[in-house]
């Protein structure tokens, strides 16, 4: 402390000048709190390295503070200490699973982060997010190319400032990709050669199976008949970099699973033969939307396959464990500072591991 005896004239030993009054800025050692009091303790006494005397007061001020009701203080309530609580799997046999189209990728490319974000690990609406929702919405009224280009704009500026943009001078920017995705949007609808059945058609099937049922579930922002009779779904991407390559497409989980959702009867008022599905891409650097289409499940060798997706991410959904598998979205995962692939999740009662790059 500034001005304390001891150092030489003028300094007060670490080669600062004194200054009357002054006082050293430094870190606390800890908040003034008891669950800060807790925490020091319970560092103390599970530190090998701390000297038995400082373990054995620590333990002796934790045992006074939980004879008084201080929560985290007994160490019942440790939870790293405790056992499973519960190694039965998520939907007991027989019951049905719930699958929707939408989370079947996030489920078969890394059941862990699917699992965290289903209970709560999913982060905030980005502004992306936000600004694709509202194209979603204003496309819900253009049915054709005969839809008023003018209406449609007018919708998007009414709603902009609902959007929770992450800086102000995103508005401009976003507001503009927003107009342009509805221009591509009216241009795609200009060349489509299908009809329009249905838009934000919401569906439910169930897949029978006396073992796992699976519920079938979800939304097509489109759904089209194709000059065979056949039903198309269509799904309208608003991301930058939500395209995929060829070989993604042809098994494209959420795809797939709106033509098992055809195929077993969940739009039977207008059809159950699938003629495929598609993606349209609006949010990409393109001046035009693409277009990406994938082949009818019902056809080919590999006929069904659609259905055993759909049936192979119950099973995932349902199990007992939930795997971290590292993947080209690691960067970005919401959950992974609870993920040991990642290098930042570990038991509560693990020491802190040296943190290795984000993306494993
Ligand atoms: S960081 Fe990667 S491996 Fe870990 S939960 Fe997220 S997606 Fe899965």
């Amino acid at each position: 402390m500034a001005g304390s005896g001891g150092s030489p004239a003028g300094e007060d030993g670490d080669g600062e000048p004194d200054r009357p009054g002054a006082l050293p800025v430094t870190r606390p050692p800890r908040a003034l709190t008891l669950p800060a009091l807790v925490a020091e303790l319970r560092t103390a006494i599970t530190d090998p390295a701390a000297p038995a005397a400082r373990r054995r007061a620590a333990a002796a001020e934790l045992a006074r503070l939980a004879a008084a009701g201080v929560p985290g203080a007994h160490p019942d309530d440790w939870w790293g200490l405790r056992g499973l609580s519960d190694d039965r799997p998520l939907v007991d046999e027989g019951k049905p699973v719930r699958v929707t189209p939408s989370a079947m990728e996030s489920a078969l490319r890394c059941s862990l982060r699917w699992l965290l974000e289903r209970h709560g690990g999913s982060g905030p609406t980005s502004t992306a997010q936000g600004v694709g929702n509202l194209v979603h919405a204003a496309a819900m009224l253009a049915e054709d190319a005969s839809a008023d280009r003018g209406a449609l704009l007018d919708y998007v500026a009414a709603r902009f400032d609902a959007i929770e943009l992450a800086a102000r001078w995103m508005a401009g920017p976003e507001r503009e990709r927003a107009e342009a995705m509805v221009d591509k949007l009216l241009r795609w609808l200009a060349t489509n050669p299908r009809r329009l059945l249905a838009i934000e058609h919401e569906f439910a099937v169930r897949l029978d199976d006396p073992n796992r049922p699976v519920d079938l579930a979800g939304r097509v922002d489109r759904l089209e008949v194709d000059e065979a009779g056949r039903l198309v779904v269509i799904d309208l991407k608003t991301g930058k970099s939500t395209a995929v390559t060829g070989s993604e497409l042809a098994e494209h989980p959420q795809l797939g699973a709106y033509q098992a959702a055809v195929e077993a009867g969940a739009f039977a008022e207008f059809g159950d033969e699938s003629g495929g599905a598609a993606l349209v891409q609006l949010g990409t650097s393109a001046k035009d939307a693409r277009e990406q289409n994938q082949p009818a499940a019902g056809e080919g060798p590999a006929a069904g396959w659609a259905t055993a997706l759909v049936r192979r991410t119950a099973d995932t959904m349902a199990a007992a464990t939930f795997a971290a598998v590292a993947n080209s979205k690691c960067r970005v995962c919401p959950v992974r500072t609870s993920c040991p692939v990642s290098g930042q999740g570990r038991q509560v009662v693990e020491p802190p591991t040296v943190r290795r790059p984000e993306n494993p």
